[in-house]
Parts: structure tokens; sequence; C-alpha cells
């Protein structure tokens, strides 16, 4: 028999990664299961349903799903055998879009998500800057003005007086604002004579001083004056950020946007095995960083560990710190058209290339027919991820995806309107894009922008 366990506490789900759900076998003694989970339910992808009873892997494969009487015959001296107690199994989910070093970040972070008021979002800061000495920067995230009664954005005063020794960066929820007090102010160098950089701005008070306010690509001007993080610090925020995803049930996530150090700490994590996710990560639009790899082309790992697959591009900002790019003004903010972050020109120019670094003739053939009809198009997408696939699909033709966010509601008249022209389900839309101008032509429009 093998050794029974219970599990106890909250485990609702049990992930098991990719596994190929074959018909039971002879019971020979050889063919006993590494692992039995029994008294479960199960909700297997193919066929789809749901089963009650027990599943019994060997090796990385399902050999048994079905009542718990017929997995007896796999159980041998060495099997594992635990005892959902009608807990639920599911496959491993597959995120298709995170940031799993910001995610790492948060959870070392002041948890600002949902607070209700700017008053409980100080309280917490407060808090958590009480435990750590004067000096240390205090990090949170997830602030969001839209669920405070006055919906305003903050100004710095009062968390600079409720936290006047501690630097203070409080990133919005939406990762596209953030709020500074006092004293990082100081040491960030941020006074009335730092100008908007292209793609942000710096919010300010009547008489033109930072709020302690800044979105977007203003973000980056000050937030590169703040002590880097180092590889060990990464890998430890990738690590806590991969035990996470499994407890939610992620086993494959996709990274999006990564950088240099981010590649050295996952390639660091896998060799020492401490990777237990599966991780497609995309690039970060930097022109030398970007150039290194194309010359190299993609990473491809047999086992699918850690793949190298992609760029992540922004067109604009987001819809919830008034940074995305709209086609009228913000209807509490009259002056206000959002931010272009990138130009047309430049999204197709690395798109191209990424295309050519697959080394793949029939790739920038296709890439060269669709882009006229996206270079048409994405300057009203919020956010466009374009994602150039080493590997294609068994039916031979190459994967792309798109992620296109919050579409249906900054496109009320026309939803379907960023879709390829190709798309059947775009063509009935094709008369509502009419209105769109073409970037040029919405240049002097956008504020704050010098795109
Ligand atoms: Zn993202």
């Amino acid at each position: 028999m093998g050794k029974t366990l219970m599990i106890r506490g909250l485990v609702p789900l049990l992930l098991l990664g990719l596994a190929v759900l074959a018909t039971v076998r002879p019971s020979l003694a050889e063919d006993s299961a590494d692992l039995i989970l029994e008294h479960g339910v199960f909700y297997p992808v193919q066929p789809a349903g749901r089963v009650e009873g027990s599943l019994a892997v060997r090796g990385s494969r399902i050999v048994y799903l079905g009542p718990d009487a017929g997995a007896a015959r796999f159980r041998g001296p060495k099997t594992q055998v635990i005892d959902l107690a009608g807990r639920t199994v599911t496959p491993g989910l597959i995120d298709a879009h995170s940031h799993l070093a910001g995610l790492g970040g948060a959870l070392e972070q002041v948890d600002l998500t949902a607070a209700p008021t700017y008053g409980e979002i100080i309280r917490r800061v407060r808090e958590a800057a009480a435990k750590v000495p004067k000096g240390t920067w205090v990090r949170g995230r997830g602030w969001d003005q839209n669920l405070w009664p006055e919906k305003d954005f903050p100004t710095h005063d009062a968390l600079s007086a409720a936290v006047p020794d501690h630097p203070v960066w409080l990133t919005r929820v939406d990762g596209h604002a953030a709020l500074v007090n006092a004293k990082a102010m100081e040491i960030l160098q941020l006074g009335p004579e730092i100008q908007d950089p292209s793609g942000g701005r710096f919010l300010r008070d009547a008489e033109g001083r930072p709020t302690g306010v800044m979105v977007d690509n203003a973000m980056d001007v000050v937030g590169g004056r703040m002590p880097g993080a180092s590889v060990q610090d990464r890998e430890r925020e990738l690590r806590s950020a991969a035990r996470h995803c499994l407890e939610l049930g992620l086993t494959t996530v996709t990274d999006m946007g990564v950088g240099p150090l981010d590649v050295a700490a996952y390639t660091n994590l896998l060799k020492a095995n401490e990777l237990p996710i599966r991780s497609a990560l995309f690039l970060g639009d930097d022109e030398q960083w970007l150039s290194t790899w194309f010359k190299s082309g993609p990473r491809v790992d047999p086992e699918s560990r850690l793949l190298i697959r992609g760029v992540k591009l922004y067109a604009d900002g987001a819809l919830g710190s008034r940074g995305a790019a709209l086609l009228e003004p913000y209807s509490d903010d009259p002056d206000n058209l959002g931010l272009l972050v990138a130009t047309g020109a430049h999204l197709e120019d690395v798109s191209r290339r990424a295309a050519q670094a697959m080394s793949d003739v029939a790739w920038v053939g296709c890439m060269e027919a669709m882009m006229p009809s996206f270079a048409m198009r994405w300057r009203s997408c919020t956010r466009v991820t374009w994602v150039c696939s080493s590997r294609k699909r068994a039916s031979g033709l190459p994967a792309i995806a798109f992620s296109m966010a919050s579409i249906a509601t900054r496109l009320p008249r026309s939803p379907m309107a960023w879709m390829p022209t190709w798309h059947p389900a775009s063509a009935a839309r094709r008369e509502t894009s009419s209105r769109w101008a073409p970037v040029a032509t919405m240049r002097p429009r956008l504020s704050g922008s010098s795109l």
C-alpha cells in the first residue's frame, strides 16, 4: 500500500501541468503510479467534463481518471496517495500577460488595493514605515482614486505630513502613475523646474509645483534616480512571485517587457532548479537590448521551462491614469486626449525586425502583408502586444496573438474597429472607422506629448 496523505488547509486547486489522458493500462507491478489523487473532483479538458473519483500519474502522464475503485490497480509500494477529501483538481492555468518581477515586488510592498479613501492609503503607508528605519524607501502599489469619494488625483501634502522621514513611492493600481512624498521628491530632485517628458507628465498645482503625482513616462524620468534592484533582488522577487502563482493555480506565465536583469535572474533560477513554473518572456522595447536579441534570435527551450519568444510594444498609456490616447477628450478632463508613447513607424519598425529575427521567410511575408492593416489601426488601440512566436502551431501557420485591453470601453461606437481588415468580423464595422484621423493630424491635440 502506498503512503496516504491528507491535505489540510485551503488548497482548492491541485494543479497538474500538461499531461496526456491515457486509457487504463494493465495492472502490472511495474505499471504502478507515482501519484494517486483520490476522493477528488476533476475537470479534464479533453474530453471536457466533471469526474468524481481518482486520478493516477506516472512520470509526467496521467494514466487513470475515473472512479476511486478503478485506481486500486495502480497502487504500488512507492505510490504516493493524496486524499483530496472532495477538493477540486483542474489542469494548470496559463497566464497570457503578467509582470512577475512586479508581482514579486508587490508582495513585498504595501498593498494599497481597494483602499476606499486617501486617508486609508496614508494609514497603511505610515504603519509600514513605522516598521523600518528612517530613510528606508517605502513602496506601495494599488491606489485608485476612482474608489475615493472625491475621485481627484491626490497631492503629496497629507502623505508628506504623515510620513516625513521615509521616502515613499506609491504606484497606481494600473502601474501608469505614481505618487511620491516630499522626502522622495527631495531625493529624486522633483521640483518646479522639472520638464514633462515626451509621453508623460508631472501633475502640478496652480503655482506650477509638482503635486507628487506623475504619469507614464514621467515616472521613468525620476524612477531612474531610485536605487536599482540587484540580480539577487530580482531572483527573490521572481521566486516569491512564482510560488504565489503556483498557489493560485498558474503553472505557466507570459512575462511581458523583460530587461537584462530579469533574463539574468530567470536564467539563474532555472539553473538552480528554483523556477517551479514555465515562463515565456517578451523583451521590453529598448533599442540596445532588442538589437542584441534580434541578432541571436529567440531562446527555445526543449522543455519549455524558459522561453524568450517575443517583444512587448506600447502604443499609449492606460485608461485609469488618463494616459490612454482617446479620439475625443476625457469627459472629466476636457483638455486631455491621453498620451501616445510610440509612433506607428516605431511599432512597425520593431515588429518587422522582430519578424525577421525569426529567420523565417514565411513569417516575414506574413508580416509584410499584414502591416498596412495594422499601421492604419493601432493608433486607436489601448495597447498592442505583438507576439512573434518562434513556434508554429500544429496547422503550420504562424502564431500571432494580440492583447488589446478595454477597447470596448474606449470605443463604444466601434468596439471592433481595431480588428485587421482581413478578419471576417471587421467588414461590418469598417464604416465606423471613418472617424479616425491619421496620427499626424492627432498630434497637435495630444496634451503633454511631443509625438
Ligand atoms: Zn503589461
